[in-house]
């Protein structure tokens, strides 16, 4: 046998050994975890990916808002300075001055300078350098004057539209700047210097915090290199000093358009998405805090697990009850087809409700009453004699035996009368067989009559009959025996009224015999002297007769009282047939 054989019949013997109930439960149990967990796995993932993709959506969205303002209103500045650097008061007098000499043409400039600065509150000085970055005039005084432009700034002035410098912390004015150019030519393109702004980038700081995702989620303004310029929380120093790594900036900037976890500046786990910044080789990015993220997602994990487990202890909970309704009847008929086979036929087990448990339950009670019926008939008949009607032998001697003892313990006597049919022989050959089972019918009728209710009679065996009278002393018993004896003479049998006698022996117990077979054999004795003597007639252990008894003779014991019942009349009469030629009997019969 395979092994997967071995296993397989091992199951499925184990659930056999379980039981139907056991089955029921797991049956209820798949049926139950089956659907409800490939349902809530399945909305589990689908609400995880919907989920997800929210905070990616969420993501995205703030970081391309924040990505477009910045860059509008970084346009927007772009073209102030360029409308400030265009101005024919910056070109003129940029083109007369003369560096290191104070004339006109430079405090012309700085009073330009200063009124535009006056009337735009993002720029926090405004300067004027020549083609050699030495700055020439300037909105502010002394140190304020100072401005670094790239190195490039030439090449950057003469090529682009606009030189982007550094950016930095102003202690002075406790504000991020940034350093913005534009180049200064004359009208006919000749190229003089720049216009540099310092911008004050905290108005940037505002407008991101505007589209941060709620409650924890931030923005930040990030430069090419990946350091923190302002965020959506503010602006300040040490902000400044941090950066994204290079390898998250890459991550960022490749998947800017699904959530990048990474450990953010503070080295808190975060999920963070990029927008860059077109008109700066800037971006903002966007985070939020990944346990916050995630928080929601494990809600849902905890929700679809409670589920799960709700549905599995209430559809179990049902199926079980169910299952109960059949196992509980089919228990009882398990407990009952036990008992039966125990032989205890008196189970009857409670029909309840309706449908086939109740159906079976009523045929097996049914099928117990007619059991019990069965077996009560078989009973009747092992102790019943077919032909008469009256009780066997076996019955006849169990009956004694109970008689014997109830006698023995409430010291009262009872008598025995042992009947047997004259010549029954004779009258078998004469009439037949059939005519002679007649006879033994009538006999066991006329016994069923003459005595009392309390009175016992039986089939002895062949044509002899028992008769007990309890609590009958020898005398009584010998009037109820002659009362026998006389009611058969007088009856008729067949058409022509041939008649049948019997001849009565009667003992006492325990006068005659202590035990049942001595009390019979004492009772069959006297049988014996009432055959001697002529038969027809009844005779007791106590009579006393005549050595020669003449047929039709009276039986008269010797003394009074008389314990011998004489036939009156005729007496005995033998079956008015020819007797056979050689009659067979009893041995110890007299003929
Ligand atoms: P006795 O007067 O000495 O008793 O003579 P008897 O012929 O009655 O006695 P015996 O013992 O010689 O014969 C008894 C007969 O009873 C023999 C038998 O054929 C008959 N017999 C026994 N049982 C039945 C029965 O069930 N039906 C019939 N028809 N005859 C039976
Ligand atoms: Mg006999
Ligand atoms: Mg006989």
């Amino acid at each position: 046998m395979q092994a997967w054989e071995v296993t397989v019949s091992s199951v499925l013997r184990a659930l056999g050994a379980e039981g139907i109930k056991r089955r029921f439960l797991m049956f209820a149990a798949l049926a139950t975890l089956i659907p409800s967990v490939s349902t809530a796995v399945l909305s589990y993932v689908q609400n995880r990916r919907a989920l997800t993709q929210r905070i990616a959506e969420a993501l995205r969205a703030a970081s391309s808002q924040g990505a477009r303002e910045v860059d509008l209103w970084m346009k927007e500045r772009l073209y102030d300075v360029r409308v400030f650097a265009s101005s024919y008061e910056v070109s003129e007098n940029l083109d007369r001055a003369r560096p290191g000499r104070a004339g006109v043409a430079v405090r012309r400039l700085g009073d330009y300078l200063s009124s535009v600065k006056e009337r735009f509150v993002d720029y926090q000085a405004l300067i004027v350098v020549d083609r050699n970055a030495v700055a020439v005039a300037s909105s502010a005084a002394g140190s304020a004057r100072a401005v670094e432009l790239p190195a490039d700034w030439v090449a950057q002035a003469r090529s682009r539209d606009a030189i982007v410098g550094q950016v930095y912390w102003d202690s002075t004015a406790g504000r991020p700047l940034m350093t913005l150019g534009v180049p200064v030519s004359t009208s006919d393109g000749r190229f003089l210097g720049a216009l540099a702004a310092k911008l004050d980038l905290t108005p940037v700081a505002a407008s991101l915090a505007s589209f941060a995702a709620e409650p924890s989620g931030m923005l930040y303004l990030v430069t090419g290199a990946g350091e923190l310029v302002v965020s959506s929380a503010g602006a300040d120093r040490a902000l400044m000093s941090r950066r994204i790594g290079g390898r998250t900036l890459e991550r960022l900037t490749r998947e800017g358009r699904g959530p990048v976890e990474y450990g953010n500046h503070e080295a808190r786990d975060v999920l963070g998405a990029l927008a860059p910044i077109r008109r700066l080789d800037w971006a903002v990015v966007a985070e939020i805090p990944a346990d916050e993220a995630y928080a929601q997602i494990a809600r849902l994990r905890t929700l679809t697990l409670v589920t799960v487990l709700l549905l599995l202890v209430v559809i179990g909970g049902l199926a079980y009850l169910l299952g109960l309704t059949v196992v509980l009847p089919l228990g009882r008929l398990a407990r009952g087809a036990r008992q039966v086979a125990g032989g205890d036929l008196t189970v009857a087990l409670p029909v309840v409700g309706g449908g086939e448990a109740a159906y079976v339950t009523e045929v097996f009670n049914h099928m117990v009453t007619r059991l019990k019926q069965g077996r009560e008939e078989l009973e009747r008949l092992s102790r019943t004699d077919g032909l008469t009607g009256l009780p066997n032998r076996r019955h006849l001697m169990e009956t004694l035996e109970k008689e014997a003892r109830r006698a023995q313990r409430n010291a009262r006597p009872f008598a025995l009368l042992m009947i047997d049919v004259d010549h029954f022989k004779r009258y078998n050959d004469a009439f037949g067989h059939l005519a002679g089972d007649d006879v033994l019918k009538r006999v066991a009728d006329a016994l069923q009559g003459t005595v009392r209710t309390a009175d016992y009679a039986a089939r002895y065996g062949g044509e002899e009959f028992i008769a007990l009278l309890p609590e009958t002393p020898l005398d009584s018993a010998l009037e109820v025996a002659e009362r026998i004896r006389t009611r058969m003479a007088e009856e008729e049998f067949g058409t022509n009224g041939s008649r049948v006698t019997l001849s009565i022996g009667l003992g006492e117990f325990p006068t005659d015999g202590a035990t049942p077979e001595a009390v019979i054999a004492a009772a069959d004795g006297a049988l014996y002297r009432a055959k001697e003597h002529g038969r027809n007639c009844v005779v007791t252990t106590r009579t006393l007769l005549t050595p020669v008894q003449v047929e039709g003779t009276p039986l008269e014991p010797p003394s009074a009282p008389p314990t011998v019942s004489p036939k009156t009349g005729a007496g005995p009469t033998a079956p008015d047939v020819k007797p056979p030629a050689q009659a067979t009997g009893r041995k110890r019969k007299p003929q």
